[in-house]
């Protein structure tokens, strides 16, 4: 059993995110892995780890050591001083996302699309307005009002009818972005 929790600190309202090795048990069939790439900005930096069963991480260390040769040093080092100062960096960015989210719930409740504001990641995963599937939606907000988002119905079939935006952008983005569907006309 493998746990993929890249978004575990990225949590809103006080929630926090469960682990897989909450579990009872967990770490008798499983490992976790966290990448830095969310939780201090390292995106691209190619660094994260792997906690829990014993004989899994073996497993893994084992494979890894065969087919690349390890992170750059000077990367490992960042990571080591992103883990091991202060984790206030975490709190401030919650916050920005956090802003990001309100902002962007309120630019969808103004077009008649009504979202809950998710208590985890920086996406935000809506309901298209009737009458369009996620391809038409996202294609109308690309082409007349320059936003990108990502139609739902390319995460799988059960995604159809929804669309993901990501928090990527600046709140007075984001306020713009909200300007410009207010003034789509909606069938
Ligand atoms: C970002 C992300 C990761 C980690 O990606 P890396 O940048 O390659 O460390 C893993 N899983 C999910 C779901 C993610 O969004």
């Amino acid at each position: 059993m493998l746990s993929d929790n890249a978004y575990s600190e990225i949590t809103f309202d006080g929630y926090h995110a469960p682990s897989f090795l909450n579990v009872d048990g967990a770490i008798e069939v499983g490992i976790e892995f966290h990448s830095l790439s969310k939780t201090y900005n390292m995106t691209g930096w190619r660094i994260g780890f792997a906690v829990g069963n014993r004989d899994v991480l073996d497993g893994i260390g084992r494979i890894k050591t065969n087919i690349d040769s390890g992170a750059f040093e000077a990367v490992q080092r960042a990571g080591i001083t992103a883990m091991s100062g202060s984790q206030d960096c975490i709190g401030n960015m919650r916050k920005i996302y956090m802003n990001r989210r309100d902002a962007l719930v309120k630019g969808l409740h103004n077009i008649g699309i009504a979202v809950e504001p998710p208590k985890a990641t920086f996406y935000i995963w809506a309901a298209v307005p009737e009458g369009y599937s996620s391809i038409e939606f996202s294609t109308l907000l690309l082409n007349e009002a320059g936003i990108v988002a990502t139609p739902g119905v390319g995460f799988g079939e059960c995604g159809e009818g929804y669309i993901r935006f990501a928090l990527t952008q600046p709140v007075e983005r984001i306020e713009e972005a909200s300007k410009r569907m207010k003034q789509l006309k909606l069938d």
